[in-house]
């Protein structure tokens, strides 16, 4: 079974990740590569190593337990459960916080543990996902984490255009920047990193109007596809082809564009439409809405249309193209962030490093 199949072009994402982070250190920001969209893939990994990132971070443990080889300091971006604090001391070094009842806990396991764990506290600037809110809560919280052992807290962040669509700016990430420094001198702890989002914060970075006092920042999508997502521009030099879906084709026929007969509701329970083309070069390509939202992918020949999905089946339109698709063939597809990582999720789907 080779198909679908999903090619990785290791080198791309290593050369994607040198020039973005060298962009960033160039501005004084340390670079957290994050291997949440491919699972947490050790070779991919290593490309980001190699790209030169200070930091792994992947949002799921079990990912960081793949990493566990890697000398280097790894961290949980999502806030721990509970029910995972002992793994989160084991395999993560750092990890991102917003609750004071989850850091007496990983307090008290670092300490059974023998081990020591760090934290960075989230501060929600507006995009009302994770974080404090209220500075008063967040002064609080430092006072107390400052009392305990085990855990040692080493700074704070914020995560921005992630739920809310909030985009970072001058004044939101000020506000970071100064609740950093009002830490340092109330409490004389020397917080050494102040985390200023993901890769929405990197078009500040290209711009070299990053906010002073951001000194970290992390990124995933920007580094496998090579983009900001401020903007959603290419970054010179940097490929946005890395991850390739590849397709084989198991039907090819001449067929009209309407179907014919009385129109009821789809497999998945919606009303269908459709643009009348006349009789149309109609490919079925061996892919579903079980391995991939069709709308993620996008067909390397621009000829080609994407007519829908049934579960297991991606009709495409080969009448404009120029090449003369045949039965058997395979057809290729670069994918948005969404659509790789539903890719490397779909247990369908084949992975090929190359
Ligand atoms: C996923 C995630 C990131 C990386 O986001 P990208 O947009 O892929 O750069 C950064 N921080 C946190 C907390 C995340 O969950």
């Amino acid at each position: 079974m080779l198909y679908p199949k999903l090619q990785i072009d290791r080198d791309k994402i290593a050369k994607n990740t040198k020039i973005i982070v060298d962009k960033c250190k160039a501005q004084g920001l340390e670079v957290a590569g994050v291997t949440k969209v491919f699972c947490g893939h050790p070779e991919l990994a290593q490309a980001y190593i190699d790209g030169g990132v200070d930091y792994l971070a992947d949002s799921r443990i079990e990912n960081l337990i793949k990493l566990k080889d890697f000398n280097i300091d790894k961290i949980l971006l999502r806030l721990p459960m509970k029910s995972e604090v002992d793994l989160v001391v084991q395999y993560a070094n750092i990890s991102l916080n917003s609750e004071l009842e989850t850091i007496r806990l990983l307090s008290k396991t670092a300490l059974a543990q023998g081990d020591s764990h760090k934290i960075i506290l989230m501060v929600d600037l507006g995009d009302l996902r994770e974080g404090y809110f209220h500075e008063e809560d967040l002064y609080r919280a430092v006072e107390e984490i400052l009392e305990l052992k085990g855990v040692e807290l080493i700074g704070l962040g914020t995560n921005l255009t992630c739920y809310g669509g909030v985009l970072p700016d001058e004044d939101n990430l000020t506000r970071l920047v100064e609740m950093g420094e009002n830490i340092r001198e109330k409490y004389r702890v020397d917080l050494e990193i102040i985390s200023g989002g993901n890769s929405s914060s990197l078009d500040l970075i290209l711009k070299k109007k990053m906010v002073k006092g951001i000194n970290h920042i992390r990124l995933g999508e920007s580094l496998v596809l090579g983009r900001e997502t401020f903007h959603g521009r290419q970054i010179d030099q940097t490929h946005d082809d890395a991850f390739k879906l590849m397709v084989e084709l198991i039907e090819v026929k001449e067929k009209p564009s309407i179907p014919i007969g009385e129109i009821g509701m789809d497999a998945f329970g919606n009303k269908p439409t459709f643009t009348d083309r006349g009789i149309r070069k109609r490919m079925i390509g061996a892919i579903g809405k079980q391995d991939i939202d069709f709308t993620t992918m996008k067909p390397i020949d621009r000829d080609l249309i994407i007519l829908g999905a049934s579960s297991d089946h991606l009709l495409i339109d080969g009448s404009d193209s120029k090449i003369d698709y045949r039965l058997g063939d395979i057809i290729e597809f670069t994918l948005s962030y969404g659509g790789i990582l539903s890719s490397m999720t779909s247990e369908y789907i084949k992975k090929e490093i190359i």
